[in-house]
């Protein structure tokens, strides 16, 4: 049987995409999503890329809010834009047939457009294609942006990072881990990745937030020391109980506030904010995109380890560009480990 799609290199090509066609009011539902269909003609001049790995990132939920925020809206009944990564099928520019490369062009099989819309990489050996969508895509350098620049930690102290087997707090973990914090503190949402990050992943301590007593668990996490810095991936109810246990000069790196992306009713107020004062504590939001100039730092400085293991890699796989909108659901809900991402078969 002739494979789909054969000879895509001029002509037309039928692509499969996801599309966003309602705006979730709470928690997003499959149905807010669909599958197209589309046949296109090719242009000579573009890039043809067949798309291997597609990221499904939390920022998403904000973008499907018709509301201004730091990055504009997703458009209703246009395909979900974001990051993936895929194989040149078709060249042009400096691109070669068979070039990897990342690009936002989002939740389809097949992306094409012009060079520019490509970034060319050369996967390293032994490291999973996948890998550069997480622990040396946006989510790992969130991490090393947020821990070594943002919260500037240093060695001796002791951090805490919520949303900790994440593709974000995971690599905060490690990278806390590798710059001489003095313990590592991880919360998670179940009991099981409780163990993973005390068994397999070389946290000092680590507990469920689905607890009665979010301060009493943190101050038994420390085992009597004051956190130096807390890299805050969910806000709300954790925010409130590191603020409670920062030390003086204590920081916190605002990296994401996962508790309220979901929430219909008011935001949680953090009531202990005054501590603050006294504790002269720094709270600072950031955004990776504000610090590409640490990519090629971070890149130098994490590709190896990951390349030898000294930086395990976390990722839960979803095959299927049509189980996409399960995948960004389920790693919201906290389905996964690491990474969460949809391969696309070829
Ligand atoms: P993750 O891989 O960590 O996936 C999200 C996780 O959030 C889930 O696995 C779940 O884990 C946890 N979670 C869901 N609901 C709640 C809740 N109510 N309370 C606490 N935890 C919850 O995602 P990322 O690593 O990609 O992102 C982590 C955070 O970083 C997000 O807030 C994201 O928006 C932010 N971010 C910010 C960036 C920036 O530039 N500032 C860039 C990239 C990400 P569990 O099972 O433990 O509940």
């Amino acid at each position: 049987m002739r494979p789909q799609n054969e000879g895509v290199e001029s002509g037309r090509l039928e692509v499969r995409e996801v599309l966003l066609v309602r705006r979730p009011t709470g928690w997003p539902q499959p149905s807010d999503f669909q599958l197209r269909v589309r046949s296109v003609e090719r242009q000579p001049q573009e890039v043809l890329v067949r798309n291997l790995f597609i990221s499904v990132d939390p920022y998403m939920r904000g973008r499907m809010n018709d509301r201004p925020s730091y990055v504009p809206p997703f458009q209703l009944d246009e395909p979900m834009t974001g990051a993936a990564v895929g194989r040149v099928v078709s060249g042009g520019g400096d691109l070669q047939r068979g070039d990897h490369v990342l690009h936002h062009l989002g939740w389809r099989d097949w992306a094409s457009g012009p060079p520019a819309a490509f970034q060319r990489f050369d996967p390293a050996p032994g490291i999973a294609l996948s890998a550069y969508l997480g622990a040396l895509g946006m989510p790992g350098l969130t991490a090393y942006v947020g821990l070594l620049r943002v919260a500037a930690l240093k060695p001796g102290e002791t951090v805490f990072v919520s949303a900790a087997a994440g593709a974000v707090g995971g690599m905060v973990g490690q990278l806390a881990r590798l710059h001489g914090a003095a313990r590592v503190i991880g919360s998670a949402g179940s009991d099981r990745k409780v163990q993973h990050l005390l068994d397999r992943r070389g946290f000092d301590a680590a507990f469920n937030y689905h607890c009665d007593d979010l301060v009493e668990q943190l101050r038994l996490a420390s085992a009597g020391q004051p956190i130096d810095v807390y890299f805050d991936n969910v806000g709300g109810a954790q925010l409130e109980a590191a603020i409670s246990l920062l030390n003086q000069h204590g920081r916190v790196a605002m990296c994401g506030a996962i508790s309220q992306y979901n929430a219909t009713g008011p935001e949680v107020g953090i009531r202990n904010l005054p501590l603050a004062i006294g504790r002269r504590l720094r709270l600072e939001g950031f955004l990776v995109g504000d610090h590409s100039d640490l990519a090629p730092a971070f890149r130098n400085e994490v590709e190896p380890q990951v390349a030898a293991g000294a930086i395990p890699v976390d990722e839960t796989v979803v095959d299927g560009l049509e189980a996409s909108p399960q995948a960004f659901i389920g790693m919201l809900r906290g389905d996964g480990v690491g990474k969460m991402v949809v391969r696309i078969p070829e």
